[in-house]
């Protein structure tokens, strides 16, 4: 810790004192807005809880994301898909291997795609070939969330 002078110990507390200071009159000019937002929070949180009790009453976690096409509720658990930071989608929605597979060409013709991708996109040609083989690239690609 820096060793203060007696002065700038002075005026550092001096400053101390008249932030405290303004920081109460804004917290009283706060005041009547948050009377006046207490009954609306209250509501909220009391919802809020509702929806706990609801999620634990069934045993299910909700997902923290929708899906993106169809707003569907996704809890953990549930089949979907998600790429990286990119957007959920649920069963129904999720790309199938030969969806996926348009999708990595088109961005690979575009030299889109950084080193990393370009070894996922490796990785991901050698899975498609093997789905190819078992005649399931009109399966969708779904993984637990
Ligand atoms: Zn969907």
């Amino acid at each position: 810790m820096t060793e203060l002078s007696e002065g700038d110990r002075r005026v550092l507390i001096n400053h101390l004192k008249m932030i405290h200071t303004a920081q109460q009159q804004v917290e009283l000019l706060r005041k009547p807005h948050d009377d006046a937002a207490k009954p609306y929070n209250d509501i909220i949180n009391r919802l809020e809880g509702i929806k706990s009790e609801l999620l634990e009453q069934a045993g299910v976690e909700l997902y923290h994301q929708q899906c993106e096409v169809c707003d569907a509720v996704l809890f953990v658990g549930d089949l979907g898909h998600t790429c990286g930071d990119g957007p959920v989608l649920c069963a129904e929605h999720s790309p199938t291997w030969d969806d996926a597979k348009r999708q990595w060409e088109e961005r690979a013709e575009c030299g889109d795609l950084s080193t990393d991708e370009q070894e996922d996109y490796t990785v991901f040609q050698q899975n498609y070939a093997a789905r190819l083989a078992a005649g399931t690239t009109s399966e969708k690609i779904t993984y637990e969330l």
